[in-house]
This record gives structure tokens, sequence and C-alpha cells, in this order.
């Protein structure tokens, strides 16, 4: 097993490790749950002080045009599509992952209505994030459209020719297992379908190629790998062969060809803009953009390519390190596979462990100062640990203290103490 001293050295010989002095973590802490809120980036709160302060309070209204507070959206999309693959002009940061794919589905079932009438079922996984499935289905009672649930092996079978729409989050929230995207998209397209990508978990974690996967409509989350901050803005993806071609639902004053022109008609901008509703959340979305300019450092370190390999050589550390401190603990649910791994980590523990105590295991890490989180299983799935490894910030010695913490944690059997058997609001 690699030793503490090894670790250092990967981390002194880490083209990328100047990246972790852009952003402000507590001291002593190592943070695994940048999967579901990123870490501050140092230079956001200064930026944020001055939109409120400056823009909003000194310039007020002219701040529209003289910050470009309404091109914000657009701006911040043209910053995150090469992180996804995307052209500029293509994608735009706006809203929420939920209602982006309550936009993207409900134009893909549009253009299915228009090109294959008959064709009125969505399909999704079972184990998707459970919002994507909610919105779904409550698009299909709208439509009287079908929700088809299907197990991760079963994409290829599920393509019946009733398949209006495959809609697919790329990296599991839960497992972390991730899809071919390229291989899935050319799967549903052969068979008809169209498909929406959902990249929450991907979006400057791991490479993403739209435009070469030739996909459909993505969406994906701001406050995530992309560090944007809690409830930060997501983004939306049209393929330029589609995004003229129908409304999108939430067809509000910013999708609209001209604003400003204050019509009682709507007539829909002819680009992505036409995904966008009403006004923007200004101060979100300028820390999003200000998160941003790390991805713009990692760029001149090898960009998503480096920060791949990094991840890769985190997520291998941590699974070897697991092993080899907690044999027979727990159970690998990640895939080992690189190509199948996203960038995270996750356990179920094994029979040598007492039942239930996944939620206890993962709030003695945090008591450690080792963040991680718990995600509840059912009769499907079992309860998991799950860590999630940032490559901007994380280093190999962070990993292998994560790694050393779990170990005493099921060697002292701490999880056994009563205060971390109390459940929160937000696990
Ligand atoms: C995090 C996540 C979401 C979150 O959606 P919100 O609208 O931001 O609450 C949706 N889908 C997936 C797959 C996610 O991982």
């Amino acid at each position: 097993m690699i030793s503490q001293q090894d670790c250092r050295q990967r981390d002194a010989d880490d083209p990328l490790r100047t990246l972790r002095d852009l952003f402000d973590l507590p001291p002593g802490v190592i943070y695994l749950d940048g999967n579901s809120l990123g870490a501050l980036p140092r230079a956001v709160p200064a930026r944020v002080a001055h939109v409120v302060a400056q823009q909003w309070g000194q310039d007020l209204i002219k701040s529209w045009n003289s910050a470009g507070w309404f091109a914000l959206p657009r701006r911040v999309g043209d910053r995150i599509a090469p992180l996804i693959g995307a052209g500029g002009g293509e994608v735009v940061a706006t809203d929420t992952t939920s209602i982006n794919l309550y936009k993207v589905l409900s134009a893909a079932l549009n253009i299915a209505a228009q090109d294959a009438p008959g064709r009125r079922t969505i399909v999704s996984e079972r184990s998707n994030f459970p919002t994507d499935l909610y919105i779904a289905e409550a698009l299909c009672r709208e439509r009287g459209c079908t929700l088809k649930l299907i197990e991760p092996h079963e994409v290829a079978a599920s393509l019946t020719p009733d398949v209006a729409v495959l809609m697919l989050t790329h990296v599991n929230y839960r497992t972390g297992a991730m899809h071919d995207m390229a291989a899935v998209t050319a799967a549903a397209h052969a068979a008809g379908a169209l498909v929406v990508w959902d990249l929450c978990h991907s979006a400057g974690a791991v490479p993403v190629d739209l435009s070469g996967a030739q996909a459909d409509f993505a969406v994906g989350c701001g406050y995530k790998y992309l560090n944007g901050g809690p409830g930060a803005p997501a983004f939306v993806w049209v393929h330029p062969r589609h995004v003229a071609r129908c409304w999108q639902p939430l067809a509000g004053w910013w999708g609209h060809a001209q604003p400003f022109a204050f019509t009682p008609d709507y007539q829909p901008a002819m680009d992505i803009t036409r995904y966008q509703c009403g006004t923007q959340p200004i101060v979100s979305l300028s820390a999003l953009d200000c998160a941003l300019d790390v991805f713009t450092a990692a760029d001149q370190l090898g960009g998503m390519a480096a920060l791949r390999a990094k991840s890769l050589a985190l997520t291998d550390l941590f699974i070897d390190a697991v092993e080899a401190l907690c044999p027979g603990a727990f159970t690998l649910v990640t895939p080992r596979e690189h190509a199948r791994r996203g960038s995270q980590v996750c356990l179920t523990p094994t029979a040598q462990l007492p039942a239930g105590s996944a939620y206890a295991i993962v709030q003695a890490l945090i008591a450690r100062g080792v963040i991680g989180d718990f995600r509840a299983g059912d009769a499907q799935q079992p309860d998991i640990l799950r860590f999630g490894f940032t490559p901007l910030y994380l280093s190999f010695d962070n990993v292998l203290g994560a790694a050393q913490a779990l170990a005493e944690v099921v060697r002292t059997r701490e999880y056994a103490q009563a205060r971390f058997h109390h459940k929160q609001a937000v696990t």
C-alpha cells in the first residue's frame, strides 16, 4: 500500500497542486463532498461584495447594461461550454437543474411529436436522481405520456419503438457509475429516440463531449463540481439542430427575441436564449462566473484531461487504501473500471458491520473533519457512504488521511456512539 511519504511525493509532483490555493477551505478539513456543494473559491467573496456594494448599491439599475447583467446567463454559459463539449452561444446558465430539465424534456417531446408522433414514452433509470424522475413523471401526467424506469444494464433493450426520449444522468449520483455518452447516444438515435443528458455529476469533474456525441439536450448543476455556491444557477444546452425547432414551455420574456420591445405576443429568440425564462439571480450568477476562473487557471495546467487523470488517481488511491485498511468492512459500489467511473467512490457496509451503520459512520467521519455524505437505500439499493473527489483542491495526502480516518472509525467502533445516530434534515 502507498505510504504517507509516497502521497506527499505525489503531491509535490502534482502539476495541479497550485489550484488548491484558489480555494478557501477550513484548516484540518478533508472535503469529500464537492459533488454535493463545491468548496468556496477564494476570489468569490470579493466579487459578490463588489456586485452588491458597487454594481447594485452605487450603479443601481444602470448595471443591467454597464455591468453586463443582462447578458450574464449567456456569458457564463459560454464559459461552461468548453467543459461539456458545447460551442459558443449554445449554453445558458439559468434557473435550476429541475426547471431546465422540465424545459428540455418538454421540448424533446415536442420534437418527437413532429418527427415520430407514435412515440410517447420517456425512459430513465430507476436509480436516477429523484428530482429528474419527479419532473419526468409530472410532464408525463400533463402530456398523457408514459415514464418507463429501467436498470442501468437495460438501456439498449429499453429502446423500443414507443420511446420518444431517453433521459439519463451521465454519472449516477449514488453509485458514481458513468455511461458511455457517445455509444448510448448513438444507440438511442439508431432506435429513433432523442437523448437528454443530465451532467450534474459530470460538468467540471469528467471530460464531456456533447457535440462529439451528437447529443440532443443537456442540463447540469452550477453548485457541485463548478463550485458556484449554494443554489447557484444551473445550465442548459440544446444541440443547434433542435434549438429553433420548438418552443420551450416556460416561455418567459427573457427568452423573447426582443424582450425590451414589450410586445404582447411571444417571439422566441432563435438561439439558446429562448431557454431563459425570467429575471435571473445576478448575485448568484456573478459568484458562479467568478468560480469558473478556477477552470481558466486549470486550462493552463492541462485542463479537463489533467483533472480527469488526477481524479482517477485519487479515486484509485482511495479504493486501494480502504481495501487495505478496512479489509472486508465495505463493498465497493462504484465501478473499478476507469471508463465507467465518475469522480466519486461509494461504499456500502458489509455484514461485518452492524446493520444500518452507514449513516453513523459518515457522522463519525465528519466529526473527525472528513466530510463525505450518506445516501439512504431502499428495497432495491443499499445505504451508501459517498465520497466525492475534486481534483481541483484535494491532495493525495488528503485521500490517504480520509481512508485512515475511516479505518479508525471502524476499528474503534466510534459509529456506535449515540450522538452519531441522530438524523438531521439534510443528510
Ligand atoms: C444535484 C442533482 C440535481 C439537483 O437539482 P436541483 O434542481 O438543483 O435541486 C438534479 N439531478 C441530478 C442528477 C443531480 O445530481
